[in-house]
């Protein structure tokens, strides 16, 4: 009985040593998790691998412009874009070298964190700018950076200190904006702005995740990565593209 077991025994043992070596313990509520080198690797790499293409597609967007609203969109998005994934790649990259320079690396964490408020921003700057909206609404365009600066003091002040209230506060700058549609007339674009968010929404899964599943910042990075490329192809394609371009008077 026991000679019949233990192959099986044996063989889930190793999976799990297989399985484990690439992740840590998870880290108590007030430390910081700590990523195997296999995890620091791939946090580096899913961020790093688009920050030429995020780089072209801004000035893409930015050749394809065709008046002075389109080139300042374009330059705030690209830029928002381009910086959210070199910041982040900066960041784990300093994270994995360790350092003895550990007020560096947390500085770079702090600046990794406030991107996501100017990147979420940034993101909804062409929409805002370049669609017709009621006349709530487009206060929306100046309202989207009032909540980046907010978010920004906040992770300045309170860093790493209420982890539960700087989720709500991402989730509630992604979300908040996007009652302009109420008032949109033009509404093209609306689905791949949903599946997109839907992307970073399932990312969080993965952001709260590191100790639980093995490489789970990454997969978190890849997830950021899918809805940014989703919601620039609705910006191109909507907002960019000659046959769909608005024709907005209210600009
Ligand atoms: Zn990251």
């Amino acid at each position: 009985m026991v000679s019949m077991k233990f192959p099986t025994e044996k063989m889930s043992s190793e999976s799990s040593f297989l399985f484990f070596r690439f992740m840590n313990n998870r880290a108590p509520s007030n430390k910081r998790y700590q990523p195997t080198e296999y995890e620091h690797a791939a946090n580096c790499a899913t961020h790093a691998l688009w920050i030429i293409p995020s780089i072209v597609g801004g000035i893409l967007l930015y050749l394809l412009s065709d008046d002075h609203w389109e080139e300042i969109s374009a330059w705030l998005y690209g830029a928002g874009l381009s910086s959210l994934f070199i910041i982040s790649t900066v960041f784990h990259t300093i994270s994995w070298k360790k350092s003895h320079l550990r007020s560096v690396e947390n500085c770079f964490h702090m600046c990794d964190r406030m991107v996501i408020y100017f990147f979420i921003a940034a993101s909804y700057t062409p929409w805002l700018t370049l669609r017709d909206l009621g006349p709530w609404a487009a206060n929306m365009r100046w309202v989207v950076w009032v909540m980046a600066s907010g978010g920004t003091a906040y992770v300045f002040f309170f860093h790493e200190r209420f982890k539960a209230v700087e989720l709500i506060c991402y989730v509630a700058m992604g979300v908040f904006p996007a009652l302009v549609i109420l008032s949109m007339a033009d509404r093209s674009g609306l689905c791949e702005l949903l599946v997109g968010g839907g992307c970073y929404v399932l990312g969080i899964v993965f952001f709260k995740s590191d100790g639980i599943v093995p490489f789970a910042h990454a997969i978190w990075h890849l997830f950021v990565a899918m809805g940014a490329g989703i919601h620039y192809y609705a910006i191109w394609k909507y907002l960019y593209t000659p046959v769909n371009q608005p024709t907005s008077t209210a600009r």
